[in-house]
């Protein structure tokens, strides 16, 4: 009945919009550093985007005060920025 690997369920939260996407369990020796990035699908956004794992209620609080005082803005229009110039998703398509 009990597991034998241990988890942690960790948070990820959209830099974009700055809600919560799906969590993901983590192996509990698996640690990245703080505020790691993941690209992930936004349910929000609709496409995806990156997000900001958190791994307890202090880095979520820290996260979305520096969400709301538009610590992200820049990144997350980055990164849309460059999926443009990529192309991704109009490549090809004539052939
Ligand atoms: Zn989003």
């Amino acid at each position: 009945m009990a597991r034998a690997k241990k988890t942690d369920l960790h948070d990820f939260y959209c830099i974009k919009c700055g809600n919560k996407g799906i969590p993901i369990a983590r192996q509990r020796s698996h640690n990245h550093g703080k505020f790691h990035r993941k690209k992930l699908y936004c349910l929000h956004c609709k496409q995806e985007t990156n997000h900001v794992e958190c791994k307890n209620e202090i880095e979520t609080y820290e996260f979305l005060e520096d969400f709301r005082n538009g610590v992200y803005e820049d990144e997350a229009k980055e990164y849309i920025s460059d999926v443009r110039d990529t192309g991704i998703g109009k490549v090809n398509l004539g052939y």
